[in-house]
């Protein structure tokens, strides 16, 4: 039992690890190399719409890739990325025990996904926010539709926008679960 428990864990580890290592080979393939800072490899993919994904990979190593333009602010907030724990790779191994142990935890290891993003992206702001003063700003205003704003907050990678750039956003006693709450409900 504990046997086919442990088997069953090491196959789904191996399959997410897969396909977490085929999307960050995929997304270096279409990167151009541009240069290495101390371990860390820069990429970058043209764009109009700015953005950056830092990737620690234990095939390819530690990658920033920019999309879009470089700038000091998504360069602030990425270095929060580099100095985070390798969260996706524990939250792998945590997702294959509990696949294994039972297929119906799925939905479950959803939203802690999502709430482990929320956390970390928050964390990269805060870390920008902290070290070079570097506050999120967008022209995204708040939608007035409940739904409209749930829908920002889990199909966004990162907290919505216009959440990222309001004052309590950059309060770090401020829980991001309190912030959620606080913008669906009010
Ligand atoms: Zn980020």
């Amino acid at each position: 039992m504990v046997e086919r428990f442990l088997i069953q864990s090491i196959l789904d580890f191996a399959f997410l690890f897969f396909i977490y290592e085929l999307r960050n080979y995929r997304l270096l393939k279409r990167a151009k190399y541009l240069c290495k800072i101390g371990t860390v490899k820069v990429y970058q993919i043209e764009s109009e719409d700015p953005n950056a994904i830092t990737i620690k990979s234990l095939i390819f190593g530690k990658s920033i890739i920019f999309v879009g333009r470089i700038t000091k602010e998504i360069y602030a907030h990425e270095e929060g990325h580099l100095h985070q724990p390798n969260f996706m790779f524990y939250f792998l191994i945590a997702a294959a025990l509990m696949i294994a142990y039972n297929v119906l935890t799925v939905p479950l290891l959803l939203i802690v996904y999502k709430i482990m993003f929320w956390h970390y992206e928050r964390d990269a702001d805060l870390y920008a926010y902290r070290l070079y003063n570097v506050k999120y700003e967008s022209d995204v205003f708040r939608p007035k539709s409940q739904i409209e704003r749930l829908k920002a907050w889990i199909f966004d990678t990162h907290p919505p926008d216009y959440v990222r750039k309001i004052e309590e956003y950059y309060d770090k006693k401020t829980n991001i679960l309190k912030l959620f709450i606080h913008d669906l409900i009010s």
